[in-house]
């Protein structure tokens, strides 16, 4: 049911993902969402553990690219501390902005995955595409107010059918 809505993988932290397993699977390059992805929403700044894990990723020899729907001067300046190239204002689940983001990394769809905490933009929109899609549990940060009273809702419905099967 609702297969476009469904996350190859689901994992609870960042520091979680098996990166071998990307690897294996020919994963090059990694889109990652911001808010409440790799920083809490109502943050600027990146935890010393996420700093470690992106560190990691491009040790390991994956590119990455930053991929959100909030507005350019924040996305700017995180993927600017971060030294990560980034995509903003990406109104996910369309596509423009993935596509952007692909051509940015020169990965193709089978090449990349997407990682993100919501399943109506990140992986709704990495689904329509092709990608390998991964859902992170949010971090603790405050969210848009259209995000907690639709989106959140929309998620909790579906994961209650999901885990039923
Ligand atoms: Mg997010």
């Amino acid at each position: 049911m609702l297969e476009i809505l469904y996350p190859r993988l689901f994992i609870s932290s960042l520091p979680e993902l098996d990166l071998s397993h990307l690897l294996k699977l020919g994963i090059k390059g990694i889109l990652l969402d911001l808010d409440n992805t790799i920083i809490p929403r109502n943050t600027e700044s990146c935890s010393p553990e996420i700093i470690d894990w992106l560190n990691k990723l491009q040790g390991s020899g994956f590119k990455l690219c930053i991929i959100s729907n909030n507005k350019s001067a924040r996305v700017k300046m995180m993927a600017g501390e971060l030294k990560i190239p980034a995509v903003h204002y990406a109104f996910k689940p369309f596509k423009r902005a993935f596509c952007q983001a692909l051509s940015l990394l020169k990965t193709s769809p089978e090449e990349t995955a997407v990682i993100g905490d919501q399943i109506f933009t990140d992986i709704l929109g990495g689904n329509r595409l092709g990608l390998f899609t991964i859902l992170v549990v949010p971090l603790n940060g405050k969210e848009h107010w259209l995000t907690r009273l639709i989106n959140r809702r929309l998620e909790k419905a579906l994961m209650f059918c999901w885990r039923k099967r």
